[in-house]
């Protein structure tokens, strides 16, 4: 059964439910009052009629006087009768020809009683009402007997009761098309979360979206989430397959240079600018390989990191030596660094560096420099690598960390980039609870930021700390695993 049957069925039934009882509490409520308000009148009748017949035996009052005040009081569709202790009866009302007590049983009640009878002869249903007459010494002199047919009563009721019935199936039957027709709107989003999932299997399309455009309840947030974890499986998608198309090209470049370069030398026989060729292609294949092997072991969060101390300053001077003697024409700066501590894995975070300072190297023309430095700032070590090169367009800026993003590609690729020199560096700072930025004019240069949390610092950077993913440093790692 669908929900929107389910929803409907079960409202429609609370709604069955509830009318009825409603209408039966109505009834029988009805039915008390109007009861309650025929025994007061009967009760009043009972005492003038015991008023009068107890003056009547005093001597009084005689029989057709009794009958004239009779007739002057009301509720002239009651019968009454009187009936003495010894069974005769003393007097009777003319309008009900009927010489049994109404209600024989409760004749010699000694309390008064008010019973539901049915006149047998004549089948009509009347409440009686009997009452005890006692003389002044407290004698029981006989009882006296009002009965009020409930004909009219009866009528009533169940007219009522039809008219609650029909107007109940009514509400009913609407209540059912309404829930019907507010369970399937409400209901609608699901339909089209459902309808775009099918169509998303069918089409094998991510793209699509739930359309949904209703207010931001429960369905909503529900379409809302369903779009979002489409837009993250797109995203990842789409990152995948560029992914293996970029490997697949950037493989299949130096390969064809080393066939080419393979069939000049078994033609001609060796050269030396052919070899260098090769042995340049075959140096960019093994890096790439490398760094994918590298990017594919932190994805799977089996890069082991060591855990150690590491001295930023004395790491940044390293840095600083060792790219002073590759900067062919540019000038490579140190600013004195001040000391800093930090917790990680000494290679890795050398890599990060030497990663930021070739970048700035490879993208600064000659006569160009390029600016290292270390600052300390409450619990955060600062480590920057500026440049006054060729600088990064606005529009490429949020993507140059992202796997084989390159500014431009037919020029950074004879420089030599892959597009994995960022991505493997930010991947690095991010497991060191990290966080690494770049800020960039075109034509004026670029600056590479590095922030680190301190081991030195009192402060717990927590901020720091929650916000990085975390992923597994292993202090028993050896450098050999980690340089695999
Ligand atoms: P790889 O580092 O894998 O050899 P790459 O240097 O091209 O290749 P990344 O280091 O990831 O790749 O850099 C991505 C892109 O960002 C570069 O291709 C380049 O366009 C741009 N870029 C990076 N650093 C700088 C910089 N200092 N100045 C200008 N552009 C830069
Ligand atoms: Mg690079």
């Amino acid at each position: 059964m669908t929900i929107r049957a389910r929803l409907t069925l079960i409202y429609s039934a609370m709604l069955a439910v509830t009318s009825f009882l409603f209408g039966f509490s109505l009834l029988r409520l009805l039915d008390w009052a109007w009861h309650e308000q025929l025994r007061e009148s009967m009760r009043s009748v009972a005492q003038q009629v015991t008023e009068l017949i107890l003056n009547e035996t005093n001597g009084a009052e005689s029989q057709p006087a009794i009958r004239k005040q009779l007739a002057r009081m009301p509720y002239l569709s009651f019968a009454v009768q009187v009936w003495r202790q010894d069974g005769t009866l003393l007097f009777t009302t003319g309008n009900v020809e009927y010489s049994e007590p109404f209600d024989a049983p409760s004749l010699h009640s000694r309390d008064e009683v008010v019973r539901d009878v049915r006149l047998s002869a004549e089948n009509v249903h009347a409440l009686v009402y009997t009452a005890p007459i006692y003389d002044n010494n407290g004698a029981h002199l006989g009882a006296v007997q009002i009965l009020s047919p409930l004909t009219t009563l009866d009528a009533a009721s169940e007219r009522l009761l039809r008219v609650i019935l029909v107007i109940g199936l009514l509400v009913l039957l609407l209540a059912f098309i309404a829930g019907l027709v507010i369970a399937g709107q409400v209901l609608q989003p699901i339909e089209m979360i459902n309808q775009t999932a099918k169509q998303i299997t069918a089409a094998d399309d991510l793209s699509k979206r739930i359309p949904y455009k209703g207010p931001p309840d429960e369905l909503g947030q529900l379409a809302l989430t369903f779009n979002t974890t489409l837009d993250r499986l797109e995203r990842l998608f789409m990152a995948q397959r560029r992914f293996v198309a970029d490997v697949s090209h950037e493989l299949r470049t130096p390969l064809t240079t080393l066939q080419g370069n393979l069939d000049l030398i078994r033609r001609y026989g060796a050269d030396a600018i052919s070899l260098e060729a090769m042995e340049s292609e075959l140096k960019r294949m093994t890096r790439l390989v490398g760094d994918l092997l590298l990017l594919a072991q932190a994805d799977s969060g089996r890069l082991p990191l060591q855990e150690s101390v590491v001295d930023l300053d004395t790491l940044i001077v390293e840095v600083y030596h060792q790219t002073k003697v590759l900067s062919q024409g540019v000038k490579v700066r140190l600013t004195p660094p001040e000391p800093a501590r930090v917790k990680g894995d000494p290679d890795r975070l050398k890599q990060v560096l030497l990663n930021l300072v070739t970048n700035a190297i490879k993208y600064t023309p000659e006569g160009g420099e390029v600016v290292l430095s270390l600052t300390v700032e409450g619990g955060y070590a600062f480590l920057r690598v500026s440049d006054n090169g060729i600088g990064i367009p606005k529009e490429d800026l949020p993507y140059i960390f992202e796997r084989f993003y390159r500014v431009d590609k037919a020029r950074e690729r004879q420089i030599g980039g892959v597009g994995l020199g960022l991505s493997i560096a930010k991947w690095i700072v991010e497991a060191h609870h990290g966080r690494i930025w770049a800020e960039s004019e075109v034509g004026k240069g670029s600056t590479f930021t590095v922030q680190l949390p301190r081991l030195d610092a009192e402060i717990e950077p927590e901020s720091a700390r929650d916000t990085r993913p975390r992923l597994p440093i292993l202090g028993a790692a050896k450098r050999k695993n980690s340089s695999a």
